[in-house]
């Protein structure tokens, strides 16, 4: 039978940027094996060290997730489709306190303001006053947060809870349509606040300048009907799935990563939580984040405005919310696919019997505290870059290992530095010589730690982590190369 599997853009680097792979097979986990038999890179980030697929890998048969079928037995035909769906993070509901849309009420400024939302049937008078009745809490101010705050302020959300501890910077720009030039090295939460109530006064804007944490997380929701995620890393999206789903509130996602966003609503009463989709994170590394793996800065617009808009519909109580819907949009291919999700009865958090009750460690869940990545990481003597310029200059003979992707090697890279992207290393690891000193180097310093900490544990002995980068570099050696 012959088979297509759909590679999602984090993993096309293991199948020489392949989006499909053609394989012969008459079940799912045949066909599997098929594409990491082509890819072996591939087979870790599948399966576990047990032969097992990992829990946060997820296979569809069409718009069916396989687990509810017969899992990997499940067979297939010709001319099937299978798509490997990893984590990157019907009807309608009433979320709103009743009393709150009774105070609220609207005056002729805001009538005139609002008027094609009021001569709107599904809106009107009624839709309008839930809109001011209601509080969004949206977690995060950039990507995903600039257009969802823009629009909910616009629509005339009445209450935005904003949380955020960022400053501006000017790598936010391309896409955070909130700031402005002007705004580079101001906290974002003080410009947000500003713009948008310059665009409508007629909004509470209330802001959180802190990190969301256990600790604060379930009293800052409280006071909120929605919750809509705007957050870019793995602790904090499921720290807000547990939170939204103890207190009983929806909660609105989004995830972006190169040229795919998904998009769901995760209401625990009415159907699948993040966790019933993705019960564990991947680990850490494995999954880059957008400042590793860029991001084409009009997608955040268009999954920030899908969260808006599902928002919006929560409040009005109108259309079919994408509860139990993953929404899938790929760019490039302009394409938008749609996946059921089942709420899963042994869900650690909303399933029939679940096991965390109360907030838990997140960092330490999703392994950012893991002892070994720290203990690993400490025995790497690191290089400082003016030492590094010393020792150069002075003519000593070091390999410069550049560990970057070929893209950030067109940005700039250090004089006779030799460039091997990092998940090459482990197949093109004869080609370093172990008798001469190693220096490895990246962007920030924290992927060329990792490198340096492997071929150390590989019998490499002379090898070192250019503290900072090419940053540092820039900062302390050399401004003429560029900061990215
Ligand atoms: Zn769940």
């Amino acid at each position: 039978m012959a088979i297509t599997v759909l590679i999602p853009s984090a993993l096309q680097a293991y199948t020489g940027n392949q989006s499909e792979v053609q394989v012969q097979a008459s079940t799912v986990g045949e066909a599997l094996q098929a594409v990491v038999a082509t890819y072996p890179e591939l087979r870790k980030h599948l399966y576990n060290e047990q032969g097992k697929l990992r829990s946060f890998v997820n296979v569809y048969l069409g718009e069916e997730d396989t687990r509810y079928l017969q899992g990997l037995e499940t067979l297939v035909k010709d001319g099937d489709t299978l798509m490997i769906v990893p984590s990157i993070a019907g009807g309608s509901v009433s979320v709103l306190e009743h009393e709150a849309v009774q105070r609220a009420s609207l005056d002729n400024e805001e009538i005139l303001r609002y008027s094609r939302h009021l001569i709107l049937p599904d809106v009107a008078m009624e839709g309008q006053t839930k809109l001011k009745a209601a509080k969004v809490l949206c977690v995060g101010a950039g990507g995903l947060g600039s257009p969802l705050a823009l629009y909910l302020t616009a629509a005339g959300v009445g209450t935005i809870g904003l949380v955020d501890f960022d400053v501006v910077d000017l790598t936010n720009l391309q896409r955070q349509v909130l700031y402005t030039s002007q705004d580079v090295g101001r906290p974002k939460l003080e410009v947000a606040k500003e713009r948008l109530q310059a665009m409508n006064p007629h909004v509470t804007i209330r802001t959180y300048e802190t990190r969301l944490t256990r600790e604060n997380a379930l009293e800052i929701f409280s006071d909120y009907d929605i919750i809509v995620d705007g957050t870019d890393n793995f602790a904090t999206r499921y720290l807000v799935n547990d939170a939204c789903v103890l207190l009983g509130k929806p909660n609105v996602y989004g995830s972006i990563f190169r040229f795919e966003g998904q998009a769901s609503v995760f209401y625990a009463k009415e159907g699948p939580c993040y966790r019933c989709l993705y019960p564990e994170p991947p680990p850490p590394g494995l999954v880059p984040s957008c400042a590793e793996g860029g991001v084409l800065g009009v997608l955040p617009g268009i999954i920030g405005t899908i969260q808006a808009m599902e928002t919006i519909k929560l409040i009005l109580g109108r259309g079919e919310p994408l509860i139990g819907r993953l929404l899938l949009f790929n760019a490039l291919k302009m394409q938008f696919r749609e996946l059921k999700l089942r709420k899963n009865p042994q869900c650690p958090v909303c399933g029939q019997n679940p096991v965390i009750r109360e907030l838990i460690d997140y960092e330490e869940f999703c392994g950012m505290r893991g002892e070994e990545s720290t203990a690993s990481v400490d025995v790497i003597e690191e290089i400082t870059p003016t030492e590094l310029k010393r020792r150069l200059d002075a003519g000593d003979d070091i390999f410069l290992l550049d560990v970057r992707e070929p893209v950030e090697w067109q940005i700039c890279r250090l004089d006779g530095a030799v460039l091997i992207p990092m998940n090459t290393i482990p197949a093109r690891m004869h080609e370093l010589d172990s008798a001469r000193e190693i220096v490895v180097y990246c962007r920030s310093g924290k992927r060329s730690a990792q490198i340096a900490a492997f071929l150390k544990a590989a019998g490499f002995r002379k090898v070192k982590n250019l503290q900072g980068g090419i940053l540092q570099w820039s900062d302390e050696v050399d401004p003429t190369v560029p900061k990215y």
